[in-house]
């Protein structure tokens, strides 16, 4: 394991006890401030660490950065290094951050100049996104929402269990937390309608998912093997990919999502490396029946990762409406990758992989207001008296996950979006 992750390291940076950003964590993320262009930066404690003002004053000397590396408006560059390297600088900023090591700590002026308070930046997506992929590899998601719009009896499809089911989703309307977003508007069908009409949306849903994000390419008509993925693969973020529910089930025959999901996709800023999640692994849920070679896989693959989803009505306090966890997942990320290029697929820097709605066993796991509510039947209270069936106009849902364990709490931050009305 890197020393990076070493439980008992302590940093001479004050981190407040329920910090998502111990020294353990140092993810990536793009950021700027009132007088700084958006450049790279590491969550630490309650501050940003600027890593073009560490690369350009010689503290990351030897590590075989290019000039500039960080000086850019997305992470694409950095991390297309690969993870030899941006591990290394993971590795280089923790040891600069430990409490006994001297070379920022008793350099007043460097300190002060390479620590931002996090409450004077604005975060910004960290990539630019290449290719989006959502899979679909919750089997409790899948369950749901194949007993709710099939047949209880046979939730799920033949193909289920065989690959890790997904779809090529939009790049483009990808956006980082704090960004509001507008009530989609589309065609719609009642059951019982004799024909469509058009109108905002009247089933507004968040999805939980979390996405990985590829720093390496394979080049067309090269599969990734599950052994090789973990290359691959640079960190993780918190993934709400929200969803028209009626544009949906109305548009979806017979070539799945299309406009019930392009119109936004919220993620969390800070890129939580692979590197940071090693401590976390587990065992996934046991895969019957047996699937085919090119997706069996060696090791523990799935993370200990507590996920949570909140609603803040326009007047009002945050509810906690929904506790998963990123370990149920039935598909790893290796096989999703794996299953993703096996045809050939070329995968490129920067592409975001998300997990599909990630809805644990009990009604209070589950990932969706499709699910919690139940289609509707059974609309969830809020602390406020109110009741929800779908998200509402002037809601904030809010997403945040942590992992846990030895007293370090590796965190991810949150994803916060408002609903605003259609035009
Ligand atoms: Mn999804």
């Amino acid at each position: 394991m890197s020393k990076a992750n070493d439980p008992s390291l302590k940093s001479w940076i004050k981190i407040p006890d329920d910090s998502d950003f111990p020294i353990q964590n140092l993810p990536f993320g793009v950021f700027k401030t009132e007088y700084l262009e958006a450049a790279a930066g590491v969550a630490i404690g309650e501050y940003v660490l600027d890593l073009t003002y560490l690369h350009e004053n010689g503290f990351l000397d030897g590590l075989e950065l290019p000039p500039g590396i960080f000086n850019q408006s997305c992470l694409t560059s950095f991390i297309g290094l690969g993870k030899k390297i941006t591990s290394s600088v993971r590795e280089r900023v923790s040891e600069l951050l430990q409490h006994d090591n001297d070379e920022l700590q008793q350099n007043k002026p460097a300190r002060e100049l390479a620590l931002i308070p996090q409450a004077e930046v604005e975060m910004l997506m960290p990539v630019s996104v290449a290719n989006y992929t959502d899979f679909y590899s919750s089997i409790e998601h899948a369950t749901n929402v194949g007993t709710m719009f099939r047949d209880p009896d046979n939730a799920l499809l033949p193909n289920w269990r065989h690959l890790p089911v997904g779809y090529h989703g939009r790049a483009s309307s990808i956006i980082p937390s704090g960004v509001d977003i507008k009530r989609p508007k589309g065609q719609t069908k009642a059951p019982d309608a004799d024909k469509p009409s058009f109108g905002a949306s009247k089933r507004l849903d968040f999805e939980l998912e979390m996405a990985f994000i590829t720093c390496k390419e394979n080049g067309l008509g090269n599969a990734v093997s599950t052994s090789e993925a973990e290359d691959y693969i640079f960190g993780f973020v918190l993934f709400n990919d929200w969803s028209a529910r009626d544009v949906q089930v109305w548009e979806y025959v017979p070539l799945g999502p299309f406009l019930a999901k392009s119109f936004a996709s919220s993620i969390s800023p800070w890129i939580v490396t692979m590197d940071a999640l090693v401590p976390f692994r587990v065992d996934g849920p046991e895969q019957e029946p047996e699937v085919l070679p090119y997706l069996k896989f060696e090791g523990q693959k799935n993370f200990d990762i507590n996920l949570q989803v909140f609603i803040q009505p326009e007047q009002g306090d945050e509810d906690l409406v929904s506790k998963s966890n990123f370990k149920y997942m039935y598909w790893n990320v290796n096989q999703q990758l794996a299953h993703q290029t096996v045809n050939g697929c070329n995968i490129q820097v920067g592409d975001m992989y998300a997990s599909g709605t990630i809805s644990g066993p009990t009604p209070d796991s589950y990932g969706s207001m499709l699910e919690l509510a139940w289609k509707g039947t059974r609309p969830i209270k809020l602390s406020d008296g109110s009741e929800r069936k779908f998200i509402e106009d002037g809601d904030t849902v809010i997403i945040r996950g942590f992992a846990e364990n030895e007293g370090v709490r590796i965190g991810f931050g949150e994803v916060r979006s408002k609903v605003l009305p259609a035009d």
